[in-house]
């Protein structure tokens, strides 16, 4: 979603000259060196969209990403009034004090704010009530429970009563509940063992592992919401290179396959997809549109049409599963006759930066029954065109 603001120079400068007591308009009011004159309307623009979990204003003038998040909650009946209300202040201290303004985030000259960088600022609205399908988080607090729990997909948080005041962890405390925001955002624990193929495995002091230290790779998700926003601009966290958290918007997948039959045929498959939109299925899949080429390097047959893709990519990082489907035509020729196919795809892989790998296994069904089903097996390469 856009909004624009159109301000009229004049108004906005001269109320901030009263303000600042000087009669002297700023420097960039006045013509350029060559005579040109000032633009009319200063154009400011407010991107504001909303995530799986929250909602998002990204202001490109002052270069500030506002991010806030709704939290719904329920306690138990062992607290009372005035114990709920500082759990919920402490829970927006955590969170507000751990998450914002951690880290910039920058992108390349010509896109907003590439010279000074975006800071975001997190925010947490607390409401003592029930959610009622309102964009937010269920946040349930309980007596008994000793471990935070964040379930994305159905957006519910579970804290204990305790974690208003920071969790002993050994050697440091953690701030539970901001740890529990990380998972909001789509970010995975670190501690558990498969973040080894990843990053922050042996980073102690990490939010996502038993500290508070919000590292520039958890802002990626911030960063992702911008370049979604603003076609042609990649913006990235200031201090992490690797692309290989980021979701990318358009792909290049290359699947060398042979057909699992008697007589194994050698099949390459070229696949573009581009992500639709910018907010991702529970939080957790993007869905992809694309375009897709099989060609058979035996019998020179070429099949192609549009796909639709699932990419599963924040389950537990850096793993990935892809599904995906579509409908390739496969033109008649003097020896067949034509074929409608459906695929069926899945994708297990690992994403580095910039780049996937994975084993893909396909089957095709031909609608028009011309064609048997045909099993595909095969090394799936994907590369970020974008980024
Ligand atoms: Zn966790």
């Amino acid at each position: 979603m856009e909004q624009t603001i159109h301000r009229k120079s004049a108004t906005a400068e001269s109320s901030s000259r009263q303000k600042n007591g000087s009669f002297f308009p700023p420097a960039h009011e006045h013509a350029g060196f060559f005579g040109k004159a000032p633009p009319a309307v200063i154009q400011r623009t407010v991107h504001s969209g909303e995530d799986h979990a929250g909602n998002y204003q990204f202001d490109d003038a002052a270069c500030t990403l506002n991010y806030s998040q709704d939290w719904y909650y329920q306690f138990p009946s062992s607290m009372n009034a005035s114990q709920q209300t500082a759990y919920m202040t402490a829970a927006e201290n955590q969170v507000e004090t751990v998450w914002s303004r951690k880290h910039k985030l920058r992108t390349s000259s010509g896109c907003p704010c590439s010279a000074s960088g975006v800071d975001v600022n997190v925010n947490l609205n607390n409401h003592n009530e029930p959610r009622r399908d309102r964009h937010g988080f269920d946040v349930n607090v309980e007596q008994s429970s000793t471990t935070g729990f964040t379930n994305q997909p159905t957006r519910t948080i579970t804290l204990a009563d305790t974690h208003d005041v920071p969790v002993n962890m050994g050697a440091q405390t953690q701030q539970r509940i901001a740890h529990e925001f990380g998972h909001t955002l789509g970010i995975t624990d670190e501690y558990v063992g498969w973040a080894a193929l990843g990053f922050g495995h042996s980073d102690r002091t990490s939010i996502m592992h038993s500290g508070d230290d919000v590292r520039p790779r958890h802002y990626q998700h911030f960063a992702d919401l911008i370049s979604n926003e603003l076609e042609g601009c990649i913006y990235r966290p200031e201090g992490f290179s690797s692309r290989a958290l980021a979701n990318p918007v358009t792909q290049l997948g290359i699947t060398p396959a042979i057909t699992l039959s008697e007589d194994p045929e050698f099949v390459i498959d070229l696949r573009l997809s581009r992500r639709i939109g910018s907010s991702d299925i529970l939080g957790l899949v993007t869905p992809r549109a694309g375009f897709e080429m099989m060609l058979n390097t035996g019998s020179g047959n070429l099949m192609f049409g549009p796909t639709l893709d699932f990419s599963l990519n924040r389950l537990a990082h850096p793993l990935y599963v892809d599904i995906g489907t579509g409908l390739l035509y496969d033109p008649e020729d003097p020896r067949r006759p034509e074929s409608l196919n459906i695929p069926l795809s899945a994708t297990v892989g690992v994403r580095w930066s910039g780049f996937s790998a994975g084993v893909n296994y396909t089957g095709l069904i031909d609608v028009l029954g011309n064609s048997p089903y045909t099993h595909l097996l095969g090394v799936n390469l994907q590369f970020d065109l974008d980024r």
